[in-house]
């Protein structure tokens, strides 16, 4: 038996047209045997036939050449009835030698002794005709000679009828036999056909039985099982398939236990590094349920790892700002954010920096969400003692500064003695210095206040275009002597916001001495107000000097100044952080838009009084 699926199927293939084949070659048999039976038998009895119709014609010939010979010419009856004797005997000797019918051969027989007795009678008959004349021949022919003619005749004609028979029974029997072989040819391809189907259906199940093994296999290995190996049934081409195929199962089992081992260590390695980390950390499913904390997040919230694992965090922290930072971090479009958080822990306050980070899988999918708590206390610690020191030295400043300016004023007022040129000049530059002074202590003390969670922020309805109109006014003189155009557009019926005025006030007075600081005669300062999006935007543009892009993300800053200006316009590098501390306060934003040597636009947003607190006031942080 061939080996090979490709060598079995042909073989299959040959069985089946040897089997079709066969059919063929039996039909074509039967149908020869058939025609051959139908040829024999009607040849004979035509032969039969035709021979007969021949002596009937002869015998008819000699009864007329008797006639022919009593009535008038001796030698030509005699003669004619010579020739049919022959012909008549050549067409017996043909019948004689092909006798096929029963009763056939006694009837040749018969015919035989009677021909022989007629012709007998012609000679007699001759006889009588020299003795007795035509008229004695005659009288012979009628009493002896007719009745022989008719009895050879009847012969004659009961050997047609015999063969004719046989010839109406041979066409009966070949339609049966037609009919017989028909059926056989019938059965036999029913039987070929049906059989071999089966046959053909047995062997490609068979072929097909580790096609479909492996198919199975396959499966069962794609979903995970690599332990699985497909049955070899042959040593065909599927069977070198099946073994190939557990080979690469094999290697591939062997590469996932190297790498699972690989992953095992690296996950390790990557979870002892976590749990080393220092500072707090908690790594969280999507649903919010605790994946692992590391050994200080277990120390700080007194927890054990193995009792929270799986938790919910409100369940295990019950910390609801710090579950909504996080909740709030997932949400956002940012990759990371970062929140101060004040947590109190035995009896004790601690500042955070709440770092939030989704792990993203490598679909893009988060998965995990790391919440890394920097322990930021010490340096807020420091901070405080910092904002408390320039407090201090601001407020011990700020007396000795006071009587300074006062003493200038009285010294240019000359109300205690007339001071000479120099003298006076002097005093510009010494009244000038201790202005600065006095506006950075002033600032310093402001920004510390702000700072140290001093600063109490009166919250009030309050209408901003009545802050802009005041603003605005307090810097027209200014404007006018500087010759820029300073002026506001407020959108009508705006709606109050709850804000603290006196503070509002402040960033707006910041917003536009800076942009007349800035800005050159015959530029303009455009003050405007107006809601968008549910808030109230406020815009202080300028036509001025503008800010270079470097200072873009650190002009909010504190002590921050752009380093190209004229050293005589410089401020104190303070009034824009105190700005952004002030708004922020009041839930709202500051930013700006600059482009040099074309002006630049600072906006900041509060949010309306709806959406805003009614609480009388508020203290910040
Ligand atoms: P200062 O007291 O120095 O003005 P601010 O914090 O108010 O401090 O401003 C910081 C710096 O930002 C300024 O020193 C100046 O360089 C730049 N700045 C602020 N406003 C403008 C403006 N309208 N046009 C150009 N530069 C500005």
């Amino acid at each position: 038996m061939t080996k090979t699926l490709k060598g079995r199927i042909s073989m299959v293939y040959f069985c089946l047209v040897l089997v079709i084949a066969m059919v063929g070659m039996v039909s074509v048999f039967n149908l020869y045997k058939l025609s051959n039976s139908i040829n024999g038998l009607m040849t004979a009895n035509y032969k039969s036939i035709k021979a007969v119709n021949n002596m009937i014609e002869y015998i008819e010939k000699q009864d007329h050449a008797v006639l022919t010979y009593i009535r008038v010419d001796n030698e030509n009856g005699i003669n004619t009835f010579i020739q049919n004797q022959r012909f008549f005997l050549d067409a017996f000797d043909v019948e004689r030698h092909n006798i096929t019918e029963l009763g056939e051969a006694d009837l040749v027989r018969q015919l035989n002794t009677s021909y022989m007795d007629y012709v007998r009678s012609f000679a007699e008959l001759q006889e009588i005709k020299h003795r007795a004349g035509a008229v004695g021949a005659y009288n012979f022919y009628t009493a002896d000679i007719q009745s022989k003619f008719k009895l050879i005749k009847s012969l004659l004609k009961k050997l047609v009828d015999l063969n004719e028979a046989a010839i109406f029974h041979s066409e009966d029997l070949v339609t049966k036999n037609t009919q017989k072989a028909m059926n056989f040819i019938l059965y036999l391809s029913l039987i070929a056909v049906s059989g071999g189907f089966a046959a053909a259906r047995f062997f490609i199940n068979r072929f097909l039985k580790p096609v479909d093994q492996l198919k199975e296999t396959v499966k069962l290995i794609k979903a995970g099982d690599l332990n699985r190996q497909a049955e070899v049934f042959y040593a065909d081409e599927i069977g070198g398939l099946a073994s190939e195929f557990n080979a690469m199962t094999k290697r591939l089992l062997q590469y996932e236990q190297s790498t699972i081992g690989k992953l095992m260590a690296e996950k390790k390695k990557s979870e002892a590094i976590v749990r080393s980390i220092s500072d707090p950390l908690v790594v969280l499913d999507t649903n919010c349920r605790f994946l692992l904390l590391n050994e200080a997040a277990e120390r700080f919230f007194e927890l054990d790892e193995q009792w929270a694992l799986d938790k919910h965090f409100l369940e295990v922290l019950h910390n609801a700002e710090l579950f909504e930072h996080i909740v709030g971090a997932l949400n956002s479009d940012d990759d990371d954010r970062q929140k101060m958080v004040r947590i109190t822990a035995n009896e004790k306050e601690y500042y955070f920096n709440v770092i939030v980070k989704p792990v993203k899988n490598h679909d893009a999918a988060e998965n995990n969400i790391i919440v890394l708590f920097q322990n930021i206390t010490q340096i807020k610690h420091l901070e405080k003692i910092k904002t408390d020191f320039i407090a201090t030295v601001s407020h011990e400043f700020k007396t000795p500064l006071t009587s300074i300016i006062m003493g200038i004023s009285l010294l240019q007022d000359e109300k205690i003695g007339t001071l000479n040129q120099e003298q006076a000049k002097t005093l510009v530059t010494i009244k000038e210095d201790s202005d600065s002074l006095s506006n950075l202590v002033n600032d310093l003390l402001e920004l510390s206040r702000i700072e140290s969670d001093q600063a109490i922020f009166k919250m009030q309805p309050c209408s901003v275009p009545g802050l802009v109109a005041n603003s605005v006014k307090r810097f027209l003189d200014q404007a006018a002597r500087n010759e820029i155009n300073l002026y506001y557009e407020v959108e009508e019926d705006l709606p109050k916001v709850n804000a603290d005025p006196e503070k509002i006030a402040w960033v707006l007075n910041n917003l536009i001495n800076n942009a007349l600081k800035y800005t050159n005669a015959g530029d303009e300062i455009c003050v405007s107000a107006l809601v968008r999006h549910h808030q109230m935007w406020v815009s202080v543009k300028d036509t001025g000097i503008g800010i270079p892009a470097e200072y873009q993300t650190k002009i909010f800053e504190k002590f921050v100044q752009v380093r190209s200006y004229d050293l005589e316009i410089r401020g104190t590098g303070l009034g824009l952080a105190i700005a952004k501390e002030i708004i922020e306060a009041h839930g709202g934003q500051i930013w700006y838009k600059s482009e040099l040597d074309a002006g630049s636009t600072f906006t900041f947003i509060l949010p309306l009084i709806e959406e805003s607190t009614n609480e009388e006031s508020l203290n910040r942080r």
